[in-house]
């Protein structure tokens, strides 16, 4: 009733459009329909209710927004409410995504080829979870209906260039995530130095090779004798055996046999 409430009134159709009957008796019921104040009926639809609840809600809505006397693109709501869009403090996002991987509805998207934060307000159902969980705290909800076009599409809420590996300069991370990491472990005992910490501006494989430059590798790190098996063995005694053989078997006695009289 306060969502309806909302949207006649924020629309111009007038305040106190929707009321309760409670009445067990359907006299008591008639008489109060009677008793209500005559108002002015809206444009009736020719829409089907089809779908789950929330698409039968917007097409009810996209019709009352399309014939109203005073349309509104954005209709504020009461906290709480299951429509709105989300504000995103760009300057302290750092695109970690964590928000993404939790939003129940999809209404958060990433970019398989950029760091990048979409938002589809039309699907959101301002549950909170992206809010509770943003490491960051920089998501806050604002309920509101929104009628325009580009609610229904996916907007960006936050963008940023890859960060590039300041060895290899391939593309890894964010840059804001990156330096903040960087910010947070200055003065860590396992990042003392410059070179220690700007391995965190490096990618995987860099860290690695930035790790054991001019050093020998570390015990474990070096590379380990094959494994021989039995079949090893029994492979190599074979060979010694044949070898043996062919020596036995050679003219003029060149190995074991009886000595040439030459
Ligand atoms: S809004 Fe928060 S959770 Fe979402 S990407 Fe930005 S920092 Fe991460
Ligand atoms: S409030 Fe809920 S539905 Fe809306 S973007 Fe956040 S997690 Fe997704």
């Amino acid at each position: 009733m306060g969502l309806s409430e909302a949207a006649t009134e924020g629309l111009g159709y007038g305040k106190d459009r929707v009321a309760l009957i409670e009445a067990p008796d359907p006299d008591a019921v008639e008489a109060a329909l009677w008793d209500a104040a005559p108002v002015k009926a809206p444009e009736p639809g020719n829409f089907h209710v089809m779908g789950g609840k929330r698409s039968s809600v917007t097409v009810a809505l996209q019709h009352l927004h399309k014939h109203a006397p005073a349309p509104r693109d954005i209709v504020a709501l009461a906290d709480g409410s299951p429509f709105g869009d989300i504000e995103v403090n760009a300057d302290g996002c750092t695109l970690c995504l964590a928000c993404v991987s939790v939003c129940p509805t999809g209404a958060l998207g990433d970019n398989e080829d950029a760091p990048e934060l979409t938002f589809t307000e039309n699907a959101c159902v301002q549950c909170g979870l992206c809010r509770t969980t943003c490491p960051e705290n920089v998501i806050t909800l604002a309920p509101r209906f929104n009628f325009a076009e580009a609610a229904m599409s996916p907007v960006v809420k936050n963008a940023e260039e890859p960060f590039h590996c300041v060895r290899c300069g391939e593309p890894f991370g964010v840059a804001s995530s990156i330096e903040r990491m960087v910010g947070k472990l200055r003065g860590h005992s396992m990042f003392a130095d410059e070179k220690a910490l700007n391995r965190i501006r490096m990618c995987i494989d860099c860290r690695v090779l930035d790790q054991w430059d001019g050093e020998e590798p570390a015990e474990g790190l070096l590379p380990t004798r094959p494994t021989r098996t039995t079949d090893d063995y029994l492979r190599e005694r074979e060979a010694s055996a044949s070898a043996n053989e062919s020596e036995t078997e050679k003219p003029n006695g060149a190995g074991h046999g009886k000595p040439s009289d030459s």
